[in-house]
């Protein structure tokens, strides 16, 4: 589900132009990444794998640069999260089509890359030999380029996953993770060990 947003905090990224870099605005971009964080269970939505280190707030299409989109920066829609490596490496491309559209689309045909809210990931990208990321489509093969999911940083911590997820025991763990609420201080415990781990 895409981030609601007030109408208080809609008048406030108005205020300060939508600049995502406005100091004002940082409550909100703390809410963004919250929401998307657990919305997307801890995963980032490019390359699939637990967060390690920082939760970078991702916009589909870029907010600034020479391919920026001003206009979209704090549009729920074009808003998830990813890890350093994906973001990073994803950079400021226009994936876009067109670019010129004035309204934020609402089908993932306006993309060339996997969109996190209107394309199913594994329809277009799937893991291979629990090593490797392989392209079943061309926004696949785009996705897979764009944020160099082939680079070692990314496949070694493939292969280490893909080896937890055939473990009863951490899948046991995780589940009673799931349970949260009342959990929490299990919850914290459990993130401590799986941030151990990865
Ligand atoms: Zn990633």
């Amino acid at each position: 589900m895409p981030v609601k947003l007030s109408r208080q905090e809609l008048a406030e990224i108005a205020q300060f132009g939508r600049n995502w870099d406005n100091a004002n605005l940082k409550r909100i971009k703390d809410k963004i990444r919250k929401h998307y964080k657990r919305e997307q269970n801890k995963l980032c939505c490019f390359c699939k794998l637990p967060f390690r280190d920082s939760v970078e707030v991702e916009h589909t299409v870029p907010k600034g640069g020479k391919e920026g989109r001003n206009d979209f920066s704090f549009h729920p829609l074009n808003l998830s999260v990813a890890c350093h490596h994906c973001n990073n490496k994803k950079s400021t491309n226009n994936d876009l089509i067109p670019w010129t559209l004035t309204t934020y689309p609402r089908s993932g045909l306006y993309f060339k890359i996997v969109h996190p809210h209107f394309d199913s990931y594994f329809d277009h990208i799937t893991i291979e030999d629990k090593s490797r990321y392989v392209a079943k489509s061309v926004k696949g093969y785009k996705t897979i380029d764009r944020c160099k999911l082939y680079d070692t940083t990314i496949t070694e911590q493939l292969v280490k996953y893909m080896r937890y997820e055939d473990d009863p025991l951490i899948q046991g763990v995780l589940r009673i993770r799931e349970l949260g609420g009342s959990f929490q201080e299990i919850t914290k415990k459990i993130d401590r060990f799986f941030n151990f781990l990865f």
